[in-house]
């Protein structure tokens, strides 16, 4: 159907604006964090907006071009801490929250009114 074509489409689109803008401002982050991280890969994703393996590795979902910002750089930010603590311990969230001005709380739940199914 034209609508899945579509959809596709423009699916295909966000990889591309993805592939140019997401591991640059990885790396951009991880530079100004002083933290260190493996490859980045960027997927089609709907069940997260990114993930981070037990070798540090990055993996990123298109559709966090969806978001704004400043939320995608909490969602990096976010993953980053992963490189330090792999699990969201008191210890992991206390270092995303510093590392965002205490506003950790207020992002999360910013990034709770945005879907992965937006597109
Ligand atoms: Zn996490």
């Amino acid at each position: 159907p034209r609508d899945e074509a579509t959809r596709r489409a423009r699916i295909e689109a966000l990889r591309h604006e993805a592939k140019e803008v997401l591991p640059e401002r990885v790396a951009a982050i991880a530079d100004r964090l002083g933290m260190r991280y493996g490859r980045v890969t960027i997927r089609a994703s709907r069940s997260k907006w990114a993930s981070c393996s037990a070798r540090n590795d990055l993996s990123l979902s298109v559709f966090m071009m969806l978001l704004p910002e400043h939320l995608r750089d909490f969602v990096i930010v976010h993953e980053l801490c992963h490189t330090v603590h792999k699990n969201h311990s008191r210890e992991f969230h206390a270092l995303v929250d510093s590392l965002v001005g205490g506003r950790e709380k207020e992002l999360t739940r910013e990034l709770r009114r945005h879907s992965t199914y937006d597109l």
